[in-house]
């Protein structure tokens, strides 16, 4: 079947019962507001106590029907960055989604990216999200929500969420999601950065420095070494109702940036300099994830523009993106 120029058709058929010809998904990259992360359990997993909320950068997944499973990307410097097969999660995700319903056909995806490759905003993951929405229209197998969450969680512990958006907690791995009441519109400018880091690698280095703190004694070493993860406060929560980006700002909090800190310093020199010198306009800033994307909050769209247009002319790439935004959704229409 053919599968060429997925992106200048839309042609749903004029019923609801023919086979489509075409599927546009989107779905958001996430930060975490909170990261909370406790010591690795029996699993080799670190329990997690987040709060995510997803960001206006969105992944665009087009499903058209093929005869086998293929996928392609566009929208990314270095292709080699991406992998083209079944390590690929949005492959998985069609791959698991034809097992769970016994569909027997194929789907090429084809994924524009715009969330930073290994920049801890979880672009893999909505490439999953977007591609199980998409394949479960294309294919009309009918899962609904619930199962599709399922299917998410058994992809990786930020699927679920690119599937939700909005704003949300997330506890057991990230995975056991509530969704959270946040008032107002949150100002980013996302700081990226050349090279990505590796998750499991950030997970690794937040032990050692966890082990060295006990070693050596650190004053506040037993506080950072228990078992749970720092539980999402309280104030947190009246914070993201204030929808003033100041309370927010002093709320924001990455247990996991010690890790990410010590393999790349320089990311807490920058976010050092980019608040000192944003003369009170960034009210808050952190590691997104595991990184190495940084995030700013600015205190206004305004500022926000500002403080990017900045670090481009330092010749850094800085993106602008405000949030919540909605998780993964179809995209009607041509576009
Ligand atoms: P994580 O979800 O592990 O925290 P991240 O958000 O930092 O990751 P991603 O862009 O999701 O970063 O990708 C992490 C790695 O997953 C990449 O280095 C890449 O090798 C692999 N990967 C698998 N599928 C995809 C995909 N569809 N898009 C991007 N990377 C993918």
């Amino acid at each position: 079947m053919s599968t060429a120029d997925p992106w200048e058709r839309d042609s749903r058929p004029s019923d609801d019962t023919g086979p489509l010809a075409r599927v546009h998904v989107r779905a958001p990259g996430k930060i975490n507001l909170f990261l909370g992360v406790g010591d690795l359990d029996e699993d080799g997993y670190h329990p997690l106590s987040t709060v995510f909320q997803a960001v206006s950068l969105y992944e665009d997944v087009i499903a058209t029907p093929a005869d086998g499973f293929s996928v392609g990307v566009s929208g990314v410097e270095d292709p080699e960055t991406v992998p083209l097969d079944d390590r690929n999660l949005a492959l998985r995700a069609a791959k698991m989604l034809a097992a769970a319903t016994a569909y027997d056909g194929g789907v090429h995806l084809q994924i524009h990216k715009r969330v930073p490759v290994a920049g801890g905003m979880g672009g893999g993951s909505a490439d999953a999200a977007a591609a199980l929405v998409a394949c479960n229209e294309l294919w009309r197998t009918g899962l609904g929500a619930d199962r599709l969450h399922e299917l998410a969680a058994r992809l990786g512990a930020d699927v679920p969420f690119a599937l939700m958006g909005g704003t949300a907690v997330g506890s057991g791995r990230g995975d056991v999601l509530t969704p959270a009441l946040s008032r107002g519109r949150y100002e980013w400018v996302l700081l990226l950065d050349d090279e990505g880091l590796s998750t499991p690698a950030v997970y690794r280095a937040l032990d050692m420095v966890r082990a060295e703190d006990a070693e050596f004694g650190a004053a506040d070493a037993e506080a950072r070494r228990r078992q749970d993860p720092v539980q999402v406060p309280s104030s947190f929560f009246e914070s993201l109702l204030s929808g003033d980006p100041f309370e927010l700002g002093q709320s924001l909090r990455n247990q996991l940036q010690a890790g990410s800190f010590r393999l790349r310093p320089q990311l807490e020199e920058t976010i050092e300099r980019v608040c000192d010198s944003g003369g009170g306009s960034v009210v808050g800033a952190l590691v997104s994830g595991s990184g190495p994307t940084i995030a700013f909050l600015c205190e206004s769209a305004e500022a926000a523009d500002l403080t990017a247009a900045t670090l481009r002319v330092q010749g850094r790439t800085a993106l602008r993106a405000h949030g919540p935004a909605r998780g993964a959704h179809l995209v009607a229409g041509t576009d």
